[in-house]
């Protein structure tokens, strides 16, 4: 019998895995897919939002400016790609001007702190590659960028490594009540909970359903990207918002935690839940509503274009709580922007509902981060030398874009609480295939070394999702 089953291993799952592993609970997290953030946390703009935008007094802005915080500190932590780069509303009118006083008003009613008001003089200093018709900004220096997947997967192996048990491939199909407690069906097996954690991103309505406690809708809503290579970073230097709408935040232009350049996302409404193709239309209209923010963007440097969904849903603020319909089954359900600022906060705020709840929380003695992997890129040209004395490995570059080598990915492999098994995997953990070539050069390097490495047959080695096998057989060879 667990204490608590979380079921869904975005960002949300990761972090209440994470503050759940520092108490003495048996606890599990069961994910569909072959690797943790698979779904909305692996495409979205990686903004750590200063906390401005939501309404005060919802958990939106109040959770928003504590994950913001909390972020931080745990990317110093994890050595997870974060920057503290800051970030800007810019206007192009007095109605902008207006807008970017009463989001500077709501700023300061949620606890933001850092923010000011500019002119455009003092924002073309900042940012001079700008459109000349600006007029101003309102700037907010808590903002952050951050590798989004990266702040997942950190806090995902703080929580294996701290004793929570990580279930892939178990897709959640049935939740039975027994005696008080749940029975979850998923991959194939069962496992009985005293709670469940429902943190299933797009799909949160339906797994509430399976449990009889479904009172919300939720609704996908596309974003599309460019991603510029990094010879665009000078660019700009902190993210560039133009003025919200109904719509949401509107297109950026930022830089990310890697050093590429990030442009989107436009915003379409009731997308299928799995459909994260593009289209010439999305992006045009990406390309056509960042031109009011810069002239300068060259769209020649582009080198993957890529969409995330977001879970909409029927209530304008993030679903955190026990159910009124099911005693002991907890949502956190409907995280849109700012949900990834967010996350630790939620993290934290569940553990909060679980005690309310009855669960007793009894901190472990003893808790702690996972050592930080190498990364060989950020080392002193004496550091890599040393490095690569003690162990030829590093001095095997897999991908050259990136500079990532054999000895990190190893590492990896070796080292994860949470395996990765597939390319993008790897990618995830290391940055292998996110350089200019996409993974051209690098592909069939990684692809070898995870057949040596799990003693699988080059046709078994996945891409990303099960089914995306990359060799069909041998040239020559009948398939039939
Ligand atoms: C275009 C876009 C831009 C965004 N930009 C930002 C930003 O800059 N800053 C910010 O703070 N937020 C941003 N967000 C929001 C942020 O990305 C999300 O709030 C966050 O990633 C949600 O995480 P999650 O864990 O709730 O959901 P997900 O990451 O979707 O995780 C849910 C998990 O549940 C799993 N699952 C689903 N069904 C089942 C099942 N039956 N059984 C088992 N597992 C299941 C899924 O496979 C998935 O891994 C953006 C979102 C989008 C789409």
């Amino acid at each position: 019998m667990y204490d608590v089953t979380i079921i869904g291993g975005g960002v949300c799952g990761a972090a209440v895995a994470m503050y759940l592993s520092k108490y003495d609970l048996k606890c599990c997290l069961l994910e569909k897919e072959n690797d943790i953030a698979m779904s909305t946390t692996r495409a979205n703009s990686g903004i750590v939002h200063a906390g401005y935008d939501p309404e005060p007094d919802t958990l939106m802005a109040r959770l928003n400016v504590r994950g913001c915080e909390l972020i931080e500190e745990i990317c110093e932590q994890l050595n997870i790609p974060y920057k503290k780069c800051g970030s800007m509303v810019i206007s192009f009118d007095s109605k902008d001007e207006a807008h970017l006083e009463e989001l500077y008003e709501r700023g300061i009613a949620n606890g933001v702190r850092g923010m000011e008001l500019i002119n455009k003089e003092e924002l073309l200093k900042r940012e001079p590659n700008l459109a000349n018709d600006v007029t101003g900004a309102l700037y907010a220096s808590s903002a952050a960028i951050v590798n989004p997947w990266r702040l997942c997967i950190g806090m995902a192996e703080t929580a294996a490594k701290n004793g929570v048990e990580f279930y892939l491939d178990s897709e959640v199909t049935e939740i039975e009540k027994i005696n008080g407690a749940f029975k979850v069906t998923a991959g194939g097996k069962t496992y009985e909970t005293r709670f469940i954690i429902n943190a299933a991103g797009l799909y949160a309505d339906k797994i509430a359903a399976l449990a009889g406690a479904q009172d919300f809708e939720i609704f996908a809503s596309k974003g599309q990207y460019f991603l510029l290579d990094k010879t665009s970073s000078w660019l700009v230097n902190s993210v560039i918002f133009q003025c919200p709408t109904e719509k949401g935040k509107g297109v950026l232009i930022s830089p990310t935690a890697d050093g590429n350049i990030i442009v989107g996302p436009n915003a379409e409404s009731n997308n299928e839940r799995d459909d994260v193709s593009t289209t010439r239309e999305g992006l045009d209209f990406v390309a056509q509503e960042a031109a009011k923010t810069s002239k300068l963007v060259d769209y020649r440097e582009n080198i993957r274009s890529f969409s995330g969904l977001r879970a909409n849903s029927d209530k304008k603020d993030f679903i955190i709580g026990e159910s009124a319909l099911c005693r002991h089954f907890i949502n956190v359900a409907g995280i849109k922007s700012p949900g990834l600022s967010s996350s630790p906060a939620i993290g934290e705020y569940v553990i909060e509902i679980l005690e309310d709840c009855g669960l007793i929380m009894t901190e472990k003695a003893e808790w702690s981060y996972p050592e930080a992997h190498i990364c060989f890129a950020e080392l002193s040209n004496e550091e890599k030398a040393e490095i690569c004395k003690r162990n030829p490995k590093y001095g095997n570059i897999i991908c050259r874009c990136n500079v990532v080598t054999e000895g990190e990915i190893l590492d990896a492999l070796d080292s994860s609480y949470i395996k990765p098994r597939t390319l993008d995997g790897i990618k995830r953990r290391t940055g292998t295939g996110m350089g200019r070539c996409q993974g051209g050069f690098c592909g069939v390097r990684v692809h070898e070394i995870l057949c040596k490495y799990y003693g699988i047959d080059a046709t078994e080695v996945l891409w990303d999702k099960n089914g995306s096998n990359i060799v069909a057989g041998k040239v020559g060879e009948s398939n039939d």
